[in-house]
């Protein structure tokens, strides 16, 4: 772009300075060329030629009036005629202002244009002003041009005049090629321009799906594509709240339905208020709870707005409390927890809640998809850099089309089984945005021997840190 600048402001630059010059340079030609009409001095030398031709033929002056008042030369050099012809008729009426004298060798004047007395010597200084008139190496005479071939004053106002008036329809002339090629090139500067705010301009009326096409690799093109990245991030965004929305509205209408079935019936007295009959209702109002819990979370690391309380913290300890709570619920499902540590974890500052969070999230859904007498297994192993757990369970693991998407919000593989066991469809999604919030990371894979294995990873050495 900048290059594009330069090369269009070089090339109108160009331009005007090149037609001003050969503008300038035709008319200073044209001018000058005039002038020399105008005072007689084009013709000269002719005329100089003819009379020594003249002479040669002749070797006598005698006659020789006739060739200064021939057509060639004018007729009658006059004086008085300071008119302003035309340049095609310069060159005659130009001379029809001057005087000749023709003198021979001896400075006698032989013809005089101006009528003056033909029997009159030329002054030596008037000789010496003379253009002399050679037959050979001789000199035979001399003429005395007089009137145009000065310059006085006059002929100086005159010629600057003319030239300073050429100069200035060099300068319109120049000015006018310029605008016209500023306006062309401003008008292709600006097209991207205009297309970029055309496509802002309904992206600020709602319509998200505008987008620019982009040519090149300049500035304008780079700003091109970051409008585009950042229309399509607006309407990922948009598409996200919308589904997001209704998956809000979808996830609370079913515990609210349940709830709200077993409160008429406990009303119209078609159930006892029994703890059994008020169990299922706790129970929607546990998860509707949780819901609301695990969307207040995703919305706060959303905003950048969770707060980490990082402190150093013994992780193979953690982990290991983390599995003591699960106990219970594995030893019931009959499906054995093992935990191991390949090396020794140094003390890491991490927020210990939330990555007990995040490890609560994984043993739980490895217990759910575990059978019976199968096993959730968890590996801490640590580097100078990171401290990696790996959970990994013997169940059916990840169905290759849900990897991708499972830690998208409220993405179920298998809906109604997370449901009917209590999930909202949050969980990795939260446990995910809690490894990010530490600076570390959370992926999913299924073992090659079966089963699903996550492996979270949370750097020794942590800078990033989301703050309130
Ligand atoms: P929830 O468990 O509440 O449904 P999660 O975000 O924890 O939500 O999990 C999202 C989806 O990922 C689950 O519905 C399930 O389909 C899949 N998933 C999670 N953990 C496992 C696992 N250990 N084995 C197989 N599928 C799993």
């Amino acid at each position: 772009m900048r290059v594009r600048l330069i090369l269009y402001f070089a090339l109108i630059v160009l331009v005007s300075v090149g037609s001003v010059v050969i503008f300038a340079r035709y008319s200073t030609a044209r001018e000058v060329r005039a002038y020399m009409f105008r005072g007689g001095m084009v013709g000269l030398e002719e005329l100089v030629t003819t009379l020594e031709e003249y002479y040669q033929q002749n070797h006598s002056w005698q006659g020789a009036e006739s060739l200064l008042s021939s057509p060639g030369f004018g007729h009658g050099w006059r004086f008085g005629n300071q008119g302003n012809p035309a340049p095609g008729q310069m060159g005659m009426r130009a001379m029809m202002v001057q005087r000749l004298r023709l003198a021979d060798a001896k400075g006698q004047v032989v013809v005089d244009t101006a009528d003056g007395d033909p029997i009159s010597l030329l002054t030596s200084a008037e000789i010496e002003a003379a253009i002399p008139l050679q037959a050979g190496s001789e000199i035979v005479g001399y003429l005395l041009p007089e009137g145009g071939g000065m310059f006085n004053h006059n002929d100086e106002v005159y010629l600057v005049s003319r030239l300073s008036r050429a100069a200035l329809n060099a300068a319109i002339v120049a000015v006018f090629f310029s605008l016209l090629l500023a306006l062309f090139f401003s008008y292709r500067l600006l097209l991207p321009v205009r297309a970029l705010t055309r496509a802002a301009t309904h992206l600020a009326e709602g319509d998200l799906t505008g987008r620019v096409v982009v040519h090149g690799n300049d500035e304008l093109a780079t700003l091109g594509k970051a409008f585009n990245h950042m229309a399509s991030s607006l309407q990922q965004a948009e598409e996200n709240r919308q589904s997001m929305t209704a998956d809000i509205a979808h996830e609370l209408r079913t515990p609210l339905a349940v709830q709200r079935a077993h409160l008429e019936a406990l009303q119209d007295g078609v159930y006892p208020a029994t703890p059994e009959n008020l169990a299922p209702i706790l129970e929607q109002n546990l998860l509707l709870t949780r819901l609301v819990e695990d969307l207040r979370t995703l919305a706060l690391a959303d905003g950048g707005q969770l707060h980490l309380e990082c402190r150093s913290t013994d992780f193979p300890a953690l982990v290991q409390r983390v599995v003591d709570r699960f106990m219970p619920q594995a030893n019931a499902q009959g499906v054995s927890i093992l935990f191991s540590a390949e090396n020794h974890c140094p003390p890491i500052s991490v927020d210990p809640d939330r990555v007990e969070q995040i490890l609560g999230n994984l043993l739980s859904n490895g217990l759910r998809y575990a059978p019976e007498g199968g096993k959730v297994e968890l590996k801490l192993s640590s580097s100078l850099k990171v401290v990696q757990v790996t959970v990994r369970d013997s169940g059916p693991g990840i169905p290759e089309a849900s990897l991708p998407r499972i830690f998208e919000r409220f993405y179920r593989a298998d809906r109604s089984r997370s449901r009917v066991e209590g999930g909202t469809g949050l969980g990795l999604a939260i446990a995910r945005q809690l490894a990010e919030a530490h600076g570390g990371t959370l992926v999913a894979a299924n073992h090659p021997a079966g089963g699903a294995v996550f492996t979270l990873e949370l750097p020794v050495n942590r800078e990033k840190r989301i703050e309130s």
